[in-house]
């Protein structure tokens, strides 16, 4: 839509607009946003940046060196369509004021650093990055926030949502059955209008929007379709992709959540992430070995595959996580790679003949990421594999899930839980650090984070399902 700062301004001139919200991201992944009047956004805003105070976003500077500046992207401007007055909205990196120097725990930067290393590191010049976030929608979400439990609302003991489709007037009987919702059409699938509507807004919002659908959990999980892109740009997008859906869902009066195992026994929410490595405008995974891959893609995967109970403590970033990475729901529980089979967590798309399409798909993320930093981290792995020409192994030609347990003991599984991978990413993170895109306190500081704010206070609270099993004891 834009390229250049002046053409912003141009624009907020030209259409009188009063309002301008810069928008960043936090280090666990939620946007940040502060509103401007008009007059405080000049030619310097898009060099220096905005002052604001650091000190309260999560993971970020402690209260004594709290000054930062965010600096607006002019092009992924857009005008918000959730604000009653028109208000321009653009994405910021963040900058360090004293220095003027991108800050390091800024997960935008980060992400750009990913790129530079790609540049650095010969292998390419551009990453595309394409990613399937998956989500429910609910009529009715209860949190109990009581510093005593700190759990939601449940209404059985199996941990079970009553979890939507409270039609007014009663059930009509229009229900997909269990592991059904892919994808029948209305009156079973209630949620078309909905996600049209999302679908629209988020290509006025400038994302390259291509199809929606229901997905196959029993009610309420669906997906939308958006093309891929530069790696910067495609985090920016799924960032635009969830603030949609979520404001969409909001205006019928819904709830949506990413989380990725809200129910108990159903299909979780993933978010697969397409991936190719450009050079000089030409795709360099494709070639003549197997699935039509080149030996640079071969190695790539190698490298997911061969750091990925590290890589998964950023894409798989939350306690929930660890609950949809287990067999039976579609979702990936084994480290390998294959053409066609979702049940490996890496699988080559059938592309058709176009070496453009040529790509592979890593299973394991889901949207609980920050994408900025998932997608970096995932470039990371990838480099590290070409570099060091990192063998896959096999491909798995077989539904994992029907092995035997002697041949399934062979194939290495993802981390059972959040705190497993957090310390497979202490005890592995050079391939994230080697080409100065992470920092060491980065990386610490992550550690540290997910272990005192989520890991050790699910561990110290009492979980509904305990008392199921142990209240009679
Ligand atoms: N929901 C599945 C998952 O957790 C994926 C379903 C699909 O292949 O789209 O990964
Ligand atoms: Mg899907
Ligand atoms: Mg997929």
């Amino acid at each position: 839509m834009f390229q250049t700062p002046q053409e912003v301004l141009n624009y907020i001139r030209e259409q009188d607009i009063k309002i301008i919200d810069l928008k960043f991201i936090d280090t666990p992944g939620i946007w940040q946003h502060c509103s401007f009047y008009r007059d405080l956004i000049d030619e310097s805003a898009f060099d220096e940046g905005v002052a604001f105070d650091g000190s309260s976003i999560r993971g970020w500077k402690a209260i004594n060196e709290s000054d930062m500046s965010m600096v607006p992207d002019p092009t992924t401007a857009w005008i918000d369509p959730f604000m009653a007055e028109k208000t321009l909205s653009m994405i910021c990196s963040i900058k360090e004021p004293r220095t003027g120097e991108w800050y390091s725990r800024d997960p935008r930067t980060i992400a750009q650093k990913s790129l530079d290393y790609l540049i650095a590191s010969g292998l390419g010049d551009m990453a595309f990055i394409g990613p399937e976030a998956e989500f429910f929608v609910f009529d009715d979400v209860r949190f109990d926030q009581t510093e005593n439990t700190g759990y939601y609302y449940v209404d059985s003991v199996e941990g079970r949502w009553n979890s939507g489709k409270q039609e007014p007037g009663g059930n009509l009987g229009y229900k997909p059955g269990y592991k059904q919702g892919y994808f029948p059409v209305a009156p079973t699938d209630t949620l078309q209008d909905m996600r049209t509507e999302m679908l629209l807004t988020m290509a006025d919002c400038g994302v390259p929007i291509e199809k929606h659908h229901h997905e196959v959990a029993t009610g309420g999980q669906n997906e939308l379709g958006i093309r891929f892109a530069p790696l910067v740009q495609a985090a920016d997008y799924l960032m635009t992709y969830k603030y949609v859906i979520k404001n969409v869902a909001k205006k019928y009066g819904k709830s949506v959540t990413f989380m990725p195992k809200p129910l108990f026994n159903d299909n979780g929410s993933g978010m697969h992430t397409h991936q190719s490595i450009w050079k000089d405008g030409q795709p360099t995974f494709a070639g003549n070995e197997y699935a039509n891959l080149s030996k640079s893609a071969l190695h790539y995967i190698g490298g997911l595959l061969k750091h990925a109970p590290a890589l998964l403590a950023i894409t798989n970033p939350t306690t929930n996580s660890y609950k949809r990475l287990v067999p039976g729901f579609e979702a990936p529980v084994n480290l390998a790679y294959s053409q066609g089979n979702r049940s490996a967590s890496i699988r080559i798309p059938l592309s058709g003949p176009n070496p453009k399409a040529k790509r592979m798909e890593f299973r394991c993320p889901d949207a609980t990421c920050n994408p900025y930093l998932a997608f970096a981290a995932m470039l990371c792995a990838g480099i590290d594999g070409i570099k060091n020409q990192i063998d896959p192994g096999d491909p798995l030609d077989v539904d994992i899930y029907d092995l035997s347990p002697e041949e399934l003991a062979k194939v290495p599984s993802t981390p059972g839980s959040l705190l497993d991978a957090l310390k497979a990413l202490e005890a592995d993170h050079e391939f994230l650090t080697a080409g100065g895109v992470f920092t060491e306190d980065f990386i610490t500081s992550w550690i540290e984070y997910k272990l005192d704010n989520e890991v050790n206070p699910m561990r110290l609270r009492p979980h509904p399902y305990e008392f199921a099993l142990y209240y009679d004891c």
